[in-house]
């Protein structure tokens, strides 16, 4: 943190009221943002920063987009909460764009409103759906907190003092198909991964997993479950990550970034499986409420018709290739460079939380992911030149960081 941010006595006393009322729960850098445009915050002292953070991914489509503005404007001044147990036009519309744009097959969504939501709701529909207990996940997995997803979740920092969770969890190691194979049976209800992980330091499948995947499932007769709630939706230079490896699955998770910062969260499926669920055992209050699906219509608009996707694919092109450069400058500190599109791990030889106060006295937020790894995570609408910015940025940091250390 600078000394002039520190002295700045409107965001310590902010900081210290969040801190006090919050509790420890979250790892925190000492910025108070107040506003933002496009891939751009302020902070309450009016300082400017490049957003390579995006609230985790959730800003997909940059701050104060007008298309989701303008939406939520006028959802707001017709009606805000519909239960689905009533009909709704902006919902049904929603619905219709959505199912048109997603992977082959999955023809039915079960709105909620968040990640780990989307995520209970699958391990719901598919253990229904197949009469089976097991459920497979991967190392180095994360979908979610809550009870059921967390049984999922890989790390055991996250699972342990919760154990016992929901029983039948087992996991494989991401990108072993041999692995996966002698682990699903005929128990197995579904078989659940992150095309690219995210929360585990950016892994991305290694070619032929996911089809072997496939494959597998579809010989003992398991549910293939994506969880792209991070990886969706345009962020990795394609509308669905799975679509690098041409593999559709049976039932997708979303959330994050599809509603422009509006929570929802998502689960597609194909229609017999969600019909496999009697009327009553799955249900949400705030799910599909019309304010959320006017904003996701906008969010869908926006990646469809404002060339998102390839700019995501473009300026995650430029980053790509400036970090190879950074890499060859900084050898001692740079271990490797992972990613798809503006889906970015930065593996550095040591732990980041430096860096990254760093990068952000020059203006920069960037995120974690695993102690020793950068996670560069912008919205979709972010430039070129920004790129170039934040490369600048964080090609300063390592030369001071390397001075400091030698
Ligand atoms: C963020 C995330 C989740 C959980 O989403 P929440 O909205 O925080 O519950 C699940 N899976 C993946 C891949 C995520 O990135």
């Amino acid at each position: 943190m600078t000394d002039s941010s520190n002295s700045n006595s409107s965001s310590n006393a902010s900081i210290r009221a969040e801190d006090t009322y919050m509790g420890g729960l979250y790892q925190r850098f000492p910025v108070t943002v107040e506003r933002g445009q496009g891939a751009d915050v302020w902070d309450t002292d009016g300082r400017q920063y490049i957003d390579c953070m995006a609230g985790y991914g959730v800003a997909l489509l940059g701050h104060r987009n007008r298309r989701v503005t303008d939406a939520i404007a006028e959802q707001a001044g017709k009606i805000i909460t519909v239960h689905s147990s009533l009909y709704n036009p902006t919902r049904e519309k929603f619905l219709e764009k959505i199912t048109g744009l997603a992977p082959e097959g999955l023809k039915q969504v079960h709105l909620n409103n968040s990640g780990a939501e989307a995520v209970e709701a699958a391990i719901k529909f598919a253990k229904k759906y197949t009469g089976r207990k097991k459920m497979i996940a991967m190392k180095g997995s994360y979908h979610g907190k809550s009870l059921g997803a967390l049984s999922i979740t890989f790390g055991p920092k996250y699972r342990r003092p919760f154990e016992p969770l929901i029983e039948g969890a087992e996991f494989t190691p991401f990108g072993d198909a041999d692995a996966l194979r002698q682990a699903v049976d005929d128990d197995t209800a579904f078989v659940i991964m992150e095309p690219i992980q995210g929360e585990s330091g950016i892994h991305v499948a290694p070619p032929g997993f996911l089809q072997e995947a496939r494959s597998i499932c579809d010989e003992r007769g398991a549910l293939l479950v994506f969880d792209e709630i991070q990886a969706g939706l345009g962020r990795t230079g394609k509308l669905w990550a799975c679509q690098h490896w041409g593999v559709a699955p049976d039932i997708l998770c979303l959330a994050k970034g599809i509603a422009g910062g509006v929570p929802m969260g998502a689960t597609l499926a194909r229609p017999e499986i969600i019909g496999a669920m009697s009327k009553g055992e799955h249900s949400s209050t705030f799910g599909g409420n019309p304010l959320s699906c006017a904003a996701g219509i906008a969010t869908l608009d926006a990646l469809t018709q404002d060339g998102l996707v390839e700019n995501s694919a473009a300026v995650g092109k430029v980053f790509a290739d400036g970090l190879l450069n950074l890499k060859e400058r900084h050898p001692r500190m740079i271990r490797d460079v992972r990613g798809r599109g503006l889906m970015i791990g930065v593996e550095l030889k040591f732990e980041v939380r430096r860096i990254l106060e760093r990068l952000m006295n020059r203006g920069i937020l960037m995120l974690y992911s695993g102690r020793n790894i950068l996670r560069i995570l912008p919205p979709l609408v972010i430039s070129e030149d920004q790129a170039a910015k934040v490369l600048d940025g964080l090609d300063a940091v390592l030369a001071e960081e390397q001075r400091d250390r030698a």
